[in-house]
């Protein structure tokens, strides 16, 4: 049963505690609701918003027009074995990620271990592709069903059809629709983690890169290396009032890397091509000028104080101080590098 909840400031349901009053907030708890909910509001032609966790959004101080889809469907369950090792398991979108890394570790399934502590739903994790610690969603997702925006049809999108890349899928590249429930294939490895793709793990764990250590290592391992960054949502923690990392790193030329110093990092790129070069984004910002904790004069927006690629309402920011801060940002280091720096949070609401 679908239940529709007093509309109150989306600054309540988003963890960078900005946004204004919409018109009506409606919490799907079925999939059966979450679907004939929406496609009614797509009928009716208003403007509307599916919210999951509201980690991954800035929403602007004016949406009185706007009607949010809470997504709040709930469910885990095996589907198949495709083998002896290999488990299909089906998500429903409003189940917490965290909660499902969790159950997966105690199950002794492997795959998503490196992506713990990553705040928000399952139903949005395949809209940016979330990934962390050298594991991404498009690893282990088989399948999801797809309530489509633009023809109202119900399909089964197999991971193919996200055309997944760092950060990014063809649903955030513009194809808006409801994800009902997701699929994933894990796999049992005797307890054991996917070999260890991030120095990080490794250097935490005193293990070599590609080594196998328990699942339940790797989860405590992140969680403790997401803490000290702000990077996992706690109430305790002033720098956790963010959308995470604010900026994705960006992918350029070969040349346009050659063209910075020395000592700023490149990472081979997930494009695999040879000709693309990932930089660090946190290098780019701090080399521009900005340091941990900056704040522009009287703004209530700042600088991550651990961490310099996340932005934090340090308490009543309005969203217009946080983009703000932002767009100074994205100056400075374009100014400095000639390097755009592209937010990764989803802006809802501005014109
Ligand atoms: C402290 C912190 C750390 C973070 N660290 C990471 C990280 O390490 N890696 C990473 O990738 N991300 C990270 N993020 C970003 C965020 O956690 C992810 O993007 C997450 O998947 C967002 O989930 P959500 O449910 O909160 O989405 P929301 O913010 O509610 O929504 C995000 C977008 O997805 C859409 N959406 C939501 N639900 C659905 C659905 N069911 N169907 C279709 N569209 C939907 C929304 O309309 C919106 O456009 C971090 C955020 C924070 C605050």
């Amino acid at each position: 049963m679908a239940t529709p909840v007093t509309p109150h400031p989306l600054a309540d349901l988003t963890s960078m505690r900005v946004g204004g009053t919409p018109a009506e907030i409606y919490a799907a708890k079925t999939r059966d609701d979450l679907i004939e909910h929406t496609l009614n509001v797509w009928r009716s032609g208003d403007d509307w918003l599916l919210l999951g966790g509201g980690t991954n959004m800035v929403v602007a101080d004016n949406v009185e027009n706007l009607r949010v889809i809470k997504v709040e469907n709930m469910g885990i369950e095996p589907v198949r074995n495709k083998d002896e090792t290999r488990v299909v398991v089906r998500v429903q979108a409003g189940e917490n990620w965290d909660d499902f890394v969790a159950h997966t570790v105690k199950a002794g399934l492997a795959g998503i271990e490196a992506m713990s502590g990553i705040p928000g739903t399952v139903g949005a994790s395949p809209v940016q592709n979330i990934g962390a610690y050298g594991q991404e969603l498009s690893d282990s997702m088989v399948r999801l069903e797809f309530v489509d925006y633009e023809t109202h049809e119900i399909a089964i999108l197999e991971a193919k059809d996200l055309q997944f890349g760092y950060r990014d899928s063809a649903i955030k590249r513009g194809r808006p629709g409801v994800i009902t429930w997701v699929e994933f294939e894990l796999q049992k490895l005797d307890g054991l983690s996917r070999p260890l793709y991030s120095t990080q793990i490794a250097a935490d764990l005193g293990v070599a890169m590609g080594a196998q250590v328990s699942l339940e290592a790797v989860r405590a391992s992140v969680l403790k290396l997401r803490a000290r960054k702000g990077m996992v949502i706690d109430e305790n923690d002033p720098d956790s009032v963010s959308c995470g990392s604010f900026f994705t790193n960006p992918i350029v030329s070969d040349r346009v890397a050659r063209g910075l110093p020395d000592d700023a990092p490149k990472y081979e790129s997930e494009e695999d091509d040879g000709l693309t070069v990932k930089l660090s984004a946190a290098w780019l910002i701090e080399n521009a000028g900005i340091e941990k904790g900056f704040r522009i004069a009287g703004s209530r927006a700042a600088i991550s104080s651990k961490h310099t690629l996340a932005i934090v309402n340090t308490g009543g920011a309005t969203a217009t101080e946080i983009l703000q801060l932002a767009e100074y940002v994205q100056v400075r280091v374009s100014n400095k590098f000639g390097i755009n720096l592209v937010p990764e949070p989803n802006l809802i609401g501005f014109i």
